[in-house]
């Protein structure tokens, strides 16, 4: 049997992890990173996937598609307010959101899918052998269609997925696994662009979730967001240019915002510089600690209330919690970590990696599912309420939330006219009294009842959910002995078809796909070095001969000249050509900053390294 990973499928990041010698460990690529970051970019030469994706997203912004899993099992309708925050289009279909890429539509699972694909090929990189099967994490907030949209981009990516489990859940598993004591445990989970807190029971080596909340809107792209904003009014009033229209722009403003950010929570203050190029200004402001937090003070304040309802929900009070784990890039920034304390009273731990955690703890419930483990059971609960339109308009719950699943339910209905032989079932899902305030799950009929008077059908409705979070629904009529069931397929928008069609587009374009992403990433080494090369020599030819100089401009020459072809080979050799030829002239560049620039390219991996 082959192994089964665990992968944490983020907004911003994803990553995979798997278990070995009894501990879990998170697989890196061949660079040694740890996070792919969640970006997919469509380019004329075929598709990329995470840091070289993200890389182009300035110079291909409305092609180039992030935090997709604020999309997943979604309509146009649900997510229309916050396109605006996206450089790239989405089409005003009414079911499932579409995104235009090129010539071709491409949906959130898709996506998705290619975001698996690339952590199940450097799963596979790094254990030698196939890996078919996995374990995904998704916000405990998920709905039934974003759960299934997240098994869908599981298939489409060759994966079977074994088990869908909560964020928390995840990372309560990957605490446990090192202290297997009994208590009451928050776990805070403040990612990119998702919050959530749980409240879990931990006894005798069983984890069970008492509560659940959070929002599914909130998160480190807000922090972003708002810090952009400031910065876009200071650039009106300092330069007099307002950068909002300019995508190109923007997204410049967006990096540079969160890599200033990001440094903010280890320094108390930093240098924000971006030069505007096509607007003839360059962009420069300190930044203090300070001023980020004024910023984001009311959006970290936003998490404090979902904690205090999860602590109701689960009937306790701030001061029962024992032990409070952090979760998420987020939690990083030292405003989050102070508000925590405060509000439960006690240092929250963070000694695993907020950025590691959850897909630790996929890979500890892989093992459990393969029966590495067996102390160990894990019981989640449902995050909304589900229930059936009834007389009214009024929503009538069956399983209300924070149920333990799997779980089912039955409950007797009835007709109210007199002959009816039809019921229409509309299937909702969450907290408000009026059905049309609640998210409509599915509709279906239930035909051929006997036509009887009003109030004499008994219409058995069962609620049915499986270890992952995912429903089926059932009506019988019981009075007459004649049955009928009826399964409810997840109304987020993908049919059966489609998934196995996007299944066999995957495979019939995976060696292209491949080929092409091989033959960017060498022309982007390309580009690297030729620019490289071009400064250096900009700067330092008279250090060196003629000789040399023409030795250079000669290799570039070749580079140039074969760059836009599309034999890797020759890229390649032609790039180690030119390196080879610039060697002596990175030698006698003795000035820092010089040298620097020929090894531009490393210089800005590790500076990317060091702020995740
Ligand atoms: P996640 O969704 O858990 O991968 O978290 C990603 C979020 O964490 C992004 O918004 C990042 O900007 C944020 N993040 C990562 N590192 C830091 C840091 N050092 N300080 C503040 N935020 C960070």
């Amino acid at each position: 049997m082959s192994r089964i990973v665990g992968i944490d499928l983020g907004t911003t990041n994803s990553l995979v992890a798997y278990m070995e010698d009894g501990f879990p460990k998170v697989i890196p690529d061949a660079e040694g990173h740890v996070l792919l970051p969640s970006v997919v970019a469509f380019t004329a030469d075929g598709v990329l996937v995470g840091d070289a994706a993200k890389r182009q997203l300035v110079r291909n912004p409305t092609q180039t598609i992030y935090s997709v899993k604020r999309f997943m099992g979604k309509g146009y309708a649900d997510v229309k307010e916050e396109l605006r925050y996206f450089p790239f289009r989405v089409l005003s279909s009414e079911e499932v959101v579409r995104i235009k890429v090129g010539k071709r539509e491409v949906t959130p699972p898709e996506v998705s899918a290619l975001i698996l694909k690339a952590l199940k090929e450097r799963a596979e990189a790094q254990l030698g052998e196939p890996v078919a099967r996995a374990v995904i994490t998704v916000p405990a907030y998920f709905n039934d269609s974003q759960r299934q949209a997240t098994k869908d981009a599981g298939r489409i990516a060759g994966l079977d997925v074994l088990r869908i489990v909560n964020e928390p859940t995840a990372a309560s598993l990957a605490y446990g696994l090192h202290r297997l004591t009994s208590g009451i445990v928050a776990v805070y989970d403040l990612g990119g662009g998702t919050f959530d807190i749980s409240i879990l029971k931990v006894k005798d080596g069983i984890f069970e979730v008492l509560a659940t909340n959070g929002n599914t809107h909130l998160g480190g792209d807000d922090f972003d967001r708002a810090l952009v904003d400031w910065l876009l009014a200071d650039i009106r009033a300092r330069h007099g240019v307002d950068l909002a229209r300019d995508l190109e722009a923007m997204q410049e403003l967006r990096l540079g915002a969160e890599a200033a950010k990001c440094r903010l929570s280890f320094e108390e203050r930093t240098v924000l510089t971006i030069p505007f190029s096509q607007h003839g200004f360059t962009y420069r402001r300190e930044i203090c600690r300070a001023d980020v937090e004024a910023l984001i003070e009311p959006l970290v304040a936003q998490t404090l209330g979902p904690c205090r309802l999860a602590l109701a929900d689960a009937g306790l009070s701030a001061e029962q919690i024992d032990e409070v784990v952090l979760v998420g890039g987020s939690t990083r920034v030292p405003l989050v970590r102070r508000r925590v304390e405060e509000l439960f009273g006690k240092p929250p731990h963070s000694q695993l990696n907020p950025d590691e955690v959850v897909a630790l703890g996929a890979a500890v419930q892989a093992h459990i599912l393969a029966g590495g483990i067996t102390n160990m059971l894990l019981l989640d609960v449902t995050p909304l309420s589900l229930g059936i339109e009834t007389l009214g308009g009024v929503m009538s719950v069956l399983i209300p939330r924070n149920t333990t699943i799997p779980t089912s339910a039955k409950e007797l209905f009835t007709t109210s006219v007199d002959g009816q032989t039809v019921v229409d079932m509309h299937v909702l899902q969450g907290e408000r009294e009026l059905a049309k305030d609640n998210r409509s799950l599915a509709r279906f009929e239930l035909r051929g009842i006997d036509p009887m008077p009003a109030g004499m059908p008994r219409i058995e409705v069962t609620f049915l959910i499986d270890a992952n979070g995912i429903l089926q629904v059932q009506a019988k009529e019981l009075r007459t002995g004649k049955a009928a069931s009826i399964e409810v397929k997840p109304s987020y928008g993908l049919t059966d078809a489609e998934v196995e069609r996007m299944i066999e587009e995957s495979f019939a374009h995976a060696e292209e796909d491949v080929a092409s992403r091989l033959l960017i990433e060498t022309r982007n080494e390309a580009d690297t070095v030729i620019r490289a090369t071009e400064r250096a020599l900009g700067q330092g030819k008279e250090l060196i001969s003629e000789e040399e100089v023409g030795g250079i401009k000669e290799a570039l020459a070749a580079l140039t000249a074969v760059r836009d072809g599309s034999d890797r080979d020759a890229i390649r050799e032609a790039t180690d050509r030119l390196n080879q030829a610039t060697l002596r002239l990175a030698e006698v560049l003795m000035d820092s900053a010089l040298k620097a620039a020929l090894t531009s390219k490393r210089v800005t991996e590790a500076l990317e390294q060091k702020s995740r």
